[in-house]
């Protein structure tokens, strides 16, 4: 098995690394309006979904991203209700939402129906929750859903998108920012992927600057574990309407939570808020 031809490897050009998984044999492989969406079977992975060249799920490692992209958000939240998720076609961030039954709707936005349509039959655990029905799984522009949504009618819009190229690019910008403002209730948050602190913390500046200047106020990091993506550590970036502590979250809640986890715990979202020196001097104004 270690013939070039049977490993899938990203190189990260802006990292100068690569992150390579073995495979057994490509399973499927689309080109939709949007991306080349390949799905590979993997030896000790499970499966890989590549979009464009680039990783984006794996079998094995995916719950770390999904579970921190919605349970620190949604315990952060005092009473989250409606939810809506841009991108995250996988399905996975949009199961773990409906983890919380306090939830009355989910709405899933991506761009790509064949994203989903490859999730549905290579990561089937991933869109189990799909037919719940507060569930919606709609296909539509990011940027458009969130350009026309209902003013104060989102309790926390996840954005889990793609890298600002391409279709997500319009993603990570002001004026996007300024509709997820609008969008949300005044305890309302926003929650998007941004990223490895250590590869690119200057996009983390970048975004927390365009937040800002669309009106979000309180901000804060959290990163966690991600194999799979370049230099294996991500973060998510969470940001409030309103003035307060996001360091404060509903940890009893989160204690006590009645659904399985396989990373998310109070005490890692306790320790994701612990900011590294690196990262918060990087952040320092
Ligand atoms: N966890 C992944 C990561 O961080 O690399 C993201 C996974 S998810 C599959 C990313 C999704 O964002 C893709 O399905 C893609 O179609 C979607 N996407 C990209 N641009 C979008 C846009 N403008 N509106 C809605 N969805 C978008």
């Amino acid at each position: 098995m270690n013939s070039p031809a049977t490993w899938f490897r990203e190189d990260f050009t802006h990292t100068g690394s690569s992150f390579g998984l073995r495979i057994v044999r490509k399973l499927d492989e689309v080109q939709s309006p949007f991306q080349k969406i390949e799905i590979y079977e993997t030896t000790d992975w499970g499966n890989l979904m590549v979009i464009d060249g680039a990783t984006m799920v794996t079998t094995r490692d995916n719950f770390f991203y999904h579970e921190m992209m919605a349970h620190a958000p949604l315990f952060t939240h005092p009473d989250p209700r409606d939810v809506v998720i841009i991108g995250g076609g996988d399905c996975g961030t949009l199961r773990e939402v409906l983890k919380h039954p306090g939830v009355r709707s989910a709405v899933q936005c991506d761009i790509d129906e064949q994203v989903t349509r490859m999730s549905e039959k290579y990561f089937p655990e991933l869109c189990e929750s799909n037919a719940d029905p507060r569930a919606t799984v709609m296909f539509d522009d990011g940027i458009a859903f969130m350009a026309n949504a209902k003013p104060e009618s989102i309790d926390v819009i996840v954005v889990d998108s793609t890298d600002p190229v391409g279709p997500a690019e319009g993603l990570f910008n002001r004026a996007f920012y300024e509709n997820c403002r609008k969008a949300l209730r005044p305890d309302g948050l926003l929650v998007q992927q941004s990223e490895s602190p250590l590869a690119l913390m200057h996009l983390i500046v970048d975004m927390r600057a365009a937040m800002r200047a669309a009106g979000f106020v309180d901000f804060a990091i959290l990163p966690f574990p991600q194999p799979c993506y370049p230099t294996g550590w991500w973060s998510c970036l969470i940001a409030s309407k309103q003035p307060r502590d996001l360091a404060s979250f509903r940890k009893a809640d989160a204690a006590a939570k009645a659904f399985a986890t396989k990373y998310y715990t109070a005490g890692i979202h306790q320790g994701a808020l612990a900011t590294p020196p690196f990262v918060a001097q990087a952040l320092a104004d």
